[in-house]
C-alpha cells in the first residue's frame, strides 16, 4: 500500500502534521503503535505563536472552551516570595493571544484527532500498528509494522519520540545530556490561586525549586502541578510516597501561606521522569524526516518543548506540501527546514531551558542574588520586560526561523 506521508507516532507533532498535510489534500497515513491516542501527563502549556498555528488548523476554538488563560506569569524565591511578573499584555501588539493557554497535552491530542476525521479524508489513522524498520532510497520510504505488513510513500516524518526509530534509521547522532536529577510532578486540587499565585509561576531555590502551573484537569477548579527535582540518588518509589509528596510541597509553598486544613494537600497524580537535553544531528534526509521529541528534548521550564514540536510540525508540513502539490524541489526544502528548525532548537529553545533551570537552581548565594535581582529589574522596566517576553513566548524563535531562507 503506498501513499504520499507516512507520519510514525500520533502524538502532538505527529496529529498536528497529519492535520496541516489532510487539510491540503496530501495523501497520509499515520501509524501509532498504541491501541489509542496516549493520556500520560505530560506537557500542558501553549505559548502565542502556538496558539496561533492550532487555530489557523481550526482547534483553537475546543482548546479555548477547556483551556486556562495565563496572562501573567511570576518567578518566586522559595523564602522570600515573589521576584518578579512579567504581563504578557506587553506583548498584545504583537499576536492575538497575548497569554500562555494551559490545557493538557492529551487534551490536545483528541482535538487534533477529530478535525483530522472532520476535515481530512486523506489522512487514514492506524492504531495498533508499531513501525519496527524503516529503510529509503532515491525513489520511496518503506516502513514495516510488527505484523509484517509494508507500506511504502514519498516521505516518512518520525514524530515517534525520544526513542525515535526513524533517528536510529537515519543513523544521526543525538548530542546533548542528561540531567543527573530527575523531576517529580505532583498534582494536587488545594487552590493555589488563593495564595496570590498566577497560572503559571517558577520557584528558585537551591534545593527544592519548583515550577507550578494551573491546568484544567476534568474542569473548573482545575489542577495545580508542581515539578520539582529528586536527587540522582533517591528512591523513586519513596519519593512517589504520599509522605514524602506531602512533605516537599509543604516546603515549596510555605512562603505563600499555603497550608490546608489538616495539613495535607488533596493529591492527584505523581510521576517521574528523567529530562534530557538533546538535538539530533539532522533533521531530514533522503526521504526521511524528524520532529518534535524525535528531533529535539528539552527540559520543561519554560514549556517549550511541545510548542517547539509543533512549530516542527507546521513548518515541516507547509514545504512537503509545497513538494508533493506545487513540484518545488525537494532537496533545498528539506535543508531549509534543517536550517530552520534545528540551530534555532540549540539557540533558543536549549539554551533558554538550560538557562531557566540553572536560575532556578543557583547554589552560589551571589550569583543567585544577582540573576534574581537581575529578572526583578527586568520585570520591572516595560520595555526590557516586553524584549524578554518576546523570547520566552517563543515568537522570536518562530519569526527568526521564518527568516532563514
Ligand atoms: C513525563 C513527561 C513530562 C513532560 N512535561 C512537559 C512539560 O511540562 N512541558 C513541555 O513543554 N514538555 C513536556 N514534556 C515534553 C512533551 O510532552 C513532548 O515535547 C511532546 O510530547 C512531544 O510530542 P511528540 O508527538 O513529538 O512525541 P510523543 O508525545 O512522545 O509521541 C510519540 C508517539 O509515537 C508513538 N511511537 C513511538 N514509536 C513508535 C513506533 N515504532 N511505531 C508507531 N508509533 C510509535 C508513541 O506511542 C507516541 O504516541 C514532557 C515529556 C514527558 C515524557
Amino acid at each position: 500500500m503506498s501513499c504520499e506521508v507516512i507520519i510514525i507516532g500520533a502524538g502532538p507533532t505527529g496529529l498536528t502534521a497529519a492535520l496541516a498535510l489532510g487539510r491540503a489534500g496530501i495523501t497520509v497515513t499515520l501509524l501509532e503503535a498504541e491501541p489509542a491516542l496516549t493520556h500520560d501527563l505530560r506537557a500542558g502549556s501553549f505559548h502565542p505563536p502556538t496558539i496561533e498555528m492550532l487555530t489557523d488548523l481550526g482547534v483553537g476554538e475546543a482548546m479555548h472552551e477547556t483551556g486556562i488563560k495565563v496572562p501573567s506569569w511570576q518567578i518566586r524565591d522559595r523564602q522570600a516570595g515573589v521576584v518578579a511578573e512579567f504581563d504578557l499584555g506587553l506583548i498584545a501588539g504583537e499576536t492575538p493571544y497575548p497569554y500562555r493557554l494551559h490545557l493538557e497535552q492529551h487534551r490536545l491530542t483528541p482535538l487534533l484527532l477529530a478535525r483530522i476525521a472532520a476535515v481530512a479524508p486523506s489522512v487514514s489513522v492506524r492504531f495498533d500498528a508499531e513501525v519496527v524498520a524503516v529503510t529509503h532510497d532515491e525513489d520511496q520510504a518503506r516502513v514495516t509494522l510488527r505484523s509484517g505488513e509494508t507500506l511504502s510513500a514519498a516521505y516518512v516524518i518520525g514524530s515517534d519520540g525520544a526513542r525515535s526509530l526513524v533517528r536510529a534509521a537515519l543513523g544521526v547522532g543525538f548530542e546533548g545530556f542528561t540531567w543527573p536529577d530527575r523531576f517529580l510532578v505532583a498534582s494536587t486540587t488545594y487552590d493555589l490561586a488563593a495564595h496570590g499565585f498566577t497560572g503559571a509561576g517558577y520557584v528558585a531555590d537551591p534545593d527544592l525549586w519548583a515550577a507550578v502551573f494551573h491546568v484544567p484537569d476534568a474542569g473548573p477548579p482545575g489542577l495545580w502541578r508542581i515539578a520539582y527535582p529528586i536527587q540522582p540518588e533517591a528512591d523513586e518509589a519513596t519519593e512517589l510516597g504520599e509522605p514524602a509528596i506531602q512533605d516537599k510541597l509543604a516546603t515549596i509553598l510555605a512562603h505563600a501561606g499555603a497550608t490546608p486544613p489538616g495539613g495535607l494537600f488533596p493529591l492527584k497524580y505523581a510521576s517521574v521522569y528523567k529530562v534530557h537535553q538533546r538535538v539530533a544531528d539532522c533533521f531530514a534526509r533522503g526521504r526521511l524526516i524528524l520532529a518534535g521529541d524525535a528531533a529535539h528534548l528539552n527540559n520543561p521550564l519554560g514549556g517549550m518543548g511541545l510548542n517547539g514540536s509543533v512549530h516542527d510540525a507546521v513548518n515541516i508540513s507547509a514545504k512537503l506540501i509545497d513538494i508533493l502539490r506545487h513540484r518545488a524541489p525537494a532537496g533545498p526544502l528539506l535543508d531549509l527546514y534543517d536550517r530552520q528548525r534545528r540551530p534555532i532548537n540549540i539557540r533558543a529553545v536549549q539554551a533558554m531551558s538550560i538557562r531557566n533551570k540553572r536560575l532556578l537552581e543557583e547554589r552560589d548565594p551571589a550569583v543567585r542574588t544577582e540573576r534574581l535581582r537581575e529578572i526583578s529589574d527586568i520585570a520591572a522596566d516595560p520595555a526590557r520586560a516586553r524584549t524578554f517576553l518576546m523570547d520566552s513566548s517563543m515568537i522570536n524563535s518562530v519569526r527568526d526561523a521564518a527568516a532563514i531562507q
